[in-house]
């Protein structure tokens, strides 16, 4: 197709679709109600199951779940009865295990309630064995390898950690148990059991330091809140785009010309449209019980953002799931598609998920809160310590957990985080930490030491970070960390996972040095002297940087291949066995996966854009220089010549793609891996600039792929 008709159209629809609205929940009286009040609505908490479970059910599930042991049947059935009873109430007439493959995404089977009595008649039924259990194949999920081994059957077991949900339908409701995947000897295939086993090896080692401290504490907690960041397009381009359709991002494009250069749309008025879409998402989730707290326009056109109040690690990453779930479903009855990706247009801001982390008490103090008293703030150095200490050993291993295919055209770009693990602490706490590894404090008793370092202004550091630095990939901000390499379509469940494990580290080398008879003040010195490469403060954009950062021995993988490659170490092995968060073989697993995931989706890119290329751009250019033949005036020889030299560009870069394709290797996944990065991507790229620079010649009309400047600027 050479002509622009379809994308006229498209330019119609998205300028004249009329917004949509929904009616204000109201309250019993009729008045308009809280957010309060709707709040969990939908959610099988556990304030609800305490309503609803006879009394010794519900404290035996509770103290079942508290010290981490197996649901016993009779208890099981009780609670199935009561959630099928409140579910059956809410309109459900199904339910389904929900688990997190390896994919980074969500799956779920869905069976009715439906069977039958002694009398053949229908009922609704649902035991504890199904609430505990199902059994979906698992030989359609990936298993990275662990299928050769083990058998290929799994099966999904429900996290009760995590509470049920109703999950809506056009015309119904389905009843969602969070649940783990496991193979059958009890290896785990997905995001969700690695979480839970790095929570566990946080919380002990944590709790453990907290007792050397003399603040002794039960259990501690990761917390977390994502902030994700999203773009929306009308439906009616996205509609016209096979490469956002396939691939979530447009592999050719030219720039628009107005781009985000004026920088006006951060924190600008939010488009009534998108508006509308936000508050829609929001009710939604408020329903189920997700803390969507701040929204926002973001930096690029078409880019917003939505954050959550933070929340225990495993439950912010199924909310997570949930937040991403619904912005897509919304979206599509707002006519909107929702972008996701990392880096839905050149040119243009890439996505994030920016992590905050922290670990706090059972009575809710946050570990990372400097506090207010000489004991506070050294147990604030302490933990800070054990996670400078554990990111530095790990930074390797953090690199890799948020390596992608998306994410590489985000990070080292130049407004993304760079591609190095590096930790900013801002002006204060960087003297503060170059005076403990200087040995200004060393023999002096802690209270004291504190007092000499000024220490006791430590709450100062909230202000300190108020004009943080925006290129640090890992930034102290004043009472927990962002880790903000993490990519935006990305599960956060495995970053998390693996900064859990490098912080027990951390935590578990002071202990021991406190344990071999050092003071808590000597070993925070030893943990900030040995970190002291990866605390960098300057801009993580410049080149300068990057000189430095290998000066410094920090490991720079510049794309997935050689970031995946992380994870396939010793000192990554040991890391995961020690903690407990992933065997060898689940470990293996991750890292194939990956690496399998990366290759489909450069050989996707590859088909999608020589498709683009041949059944869209090159008719177009040969529509444009057919218009051209002949032709004598002046204008039009100068155009044919410009158009020549596009066709001819295209022809050579089509034809090196291909070249470049052909040549893949068919052995091991990182010999694929290595390959298409080194030669398929940079081919893609040239043909796409080759592609991009024809958009910018060929007549308007002659053009069918909605442009950059439509998709991104024309939304009604
Ligand atoms: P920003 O300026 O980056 O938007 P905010 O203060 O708004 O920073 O916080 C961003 C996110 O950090 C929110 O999701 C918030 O809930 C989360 N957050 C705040 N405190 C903690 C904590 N102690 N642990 C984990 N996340 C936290
Ligand atoms: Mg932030």
């Amino acid at each position: 197709m050479s002509d622009a008709s379809a994308r006229r159209a498209a330019i119609q629809t998205a300028t004249s679709r009329p917004g949509r609205s929904l009616p204000r929940p109201v309250d019993a009286e009729g008045r308009p109600a809280r957010v309060s009040q709707l709040f969990a609505s939908r959610v099988f908490h556990p304030e609800r199951m305490k309503q609803r479970l006879p009394p010794e059910i519900f404290a035996r599930w509770s103290e079942t779940v508290e010290a981490g042991n197996r649901l016993e049947r009779p208890v099981a059935d009780a609670i199935a009865h009561a959630v099928k009873e409140w579910a059956l109430e809410q309109g459900a007439s199904h339910f389904c295990h929900w688990f997190h493959p390896m994919t980074g995404s969500t799956a779920e089977k869905h069976d009715s309630f439906l069977w039958f009595d002694n009398n053949g008649r229908p009922i609704e039924k649902f035991t504890g064995g199904l609430l505990l259990q199902s059994e979906p194949d698992a030989s359609s999920f990936p298993s990275g390898g662990m299928r050769s081994t083990f058998e290929a059957r799994g099966y999904t077991a429900w996290d009760p950690t995590s509470p049920m949900f109703l999950m809506e339908g056009p015309s119904g409701r389905t009843l969602v148990i969070p649940s783990a995947f496991l193979g059958y000897h009890g290896e785990s295939l997905d995001e969700k059991a690695p979480l839970l086993r790095s929570m566990e090896a946080l919380s002990r080692a944590a709790s453990k330091l907290c007792t050397l401290l003399g603040t002794p504490a039960s259990r501690i907690t990761a917390t977390v809140g994502p902030e994700q960041e999203y773009f929306v397009i009308d439906k009616a381009y996205a509609s016209l785009r096979p490469d956002l359709q396939v691939a979530g991002r447009t592999v050719l494009g030219a720039a628009a010309p107005k781009g985000q250069s004026l920088e006006d749309h951060y924190f600008g008025s939010i488009p009534t449209r998108v508006l509308g879409l936000m508050e829609e998402v929001e009710f939604e989730l408020y329903a189920l019980g997700v803390w969507a707290k701040t929204r926002h326009n973001e930096v690029a056109p078409g880019q917003f953002e939505l954050a959550p109040v933070f929340t225990e690690a495993n439950v912010a990453a199924d909310h997570n799931q949930l937040v991403m779930r619904t912005l897509r479903n919304v979206a599509d009855r707002h006519g909107f598609a929702m972008l996701l990706h990392e880096k839905p247009f050149a040119g243009v801001n890439g996505s994030g998920k920016h992590v905050n982390w922290s670990m706090q008490t059972a009575t809710g103090e946050n570990l990372l809160d400097p506090g207010h008293n000489p004991s506070e703030n050294l147990r604030f150095l302490a933990f800070l310590a054990a996670t400078m200490l554990g990111v530095h050993r790990h930074a390797g291993v953090l690199r890799a957990a948020i390596a992608s295919h998306g994410n590489d055209f985000r990070l080292g770009a130049n407004e993304a985080p760079p591609a190095i693990i590096s930790v900013f602490l801002g002006d204060f706490l960087t003297k503060i930490a170059d005076g403990i590894v200087s040995g200004k404090v060393a023999n002096l008793p802690p209270g004291q030491a504190m007092i000499e370092l000024g220490v006791s202004r430590l709450p100062a550091i909230a202000q300190d970070n108020t004009d943080r630095n925006r290129t640090s990939p890992f930034a102290f901000t004043g009472n927990k960390f962002e880790f903000r390499a993490v990519g935006s379509s990305s599960s956060i469940s495995f970053p998390t996972a693996c900064l859990n494990a490098a912080v027990t580290d951390g935590l578990e080398q002071i202990i021991r040095w406190v344990e071999a008879g050092d003071d808590m003040m000597a070993a925070v010195r030893k943990a900030f002297t040995e970190s002291t490469p990866v605390r960098f403060d300057g801009n993580g954009y410049s080149a300068e940087w990057v000189v430095e950062a290998e000066r410094r021995g920090l490991p720079h993988a510049r794309n997935t291949p050689t970031a995946l490659a992380l994870l396939n170490t010793d000192s990554a092995r040991a890391l995961f066995e020690r903690t407990g968060v992933l065997s060898r073989g689940e470990l293996h697993s991750r890292y194939d996966v990956r690496l399998e995931l990366y290759n489909k989706k450069v050989e996707i890119e590859a088909d999608v854009l020589k498709e683009l290329v041949d059944t869209y751009v090159i008719p177009s250019v040969i529509a444009e220089e057919q218009s051209l033949t002949g032709a004598t005036n002046a204008l039009a020889v100068a155009r044919r010549g410009a158009v020549d030299a596009v066709g001819q560009a295209l022809l050579e870069t089509r034809r090196a793609v291909d070249t470049a394709v052909s040549g893949t290797p068919t052995d091991d996944l990182m010999a694929v891996a290595t390959y298409l990065c080194a030669n398929v991507v940079p081919a893609l790229e040239a043909l796409r600039g080759a592609c991009d620079a024809a958009e910018r010649v060929v007549a308007d009309h002659r053009w069918s792929l909605p442009k950059y400047r439509e998709m991104l600027f024309v939304n009604g």
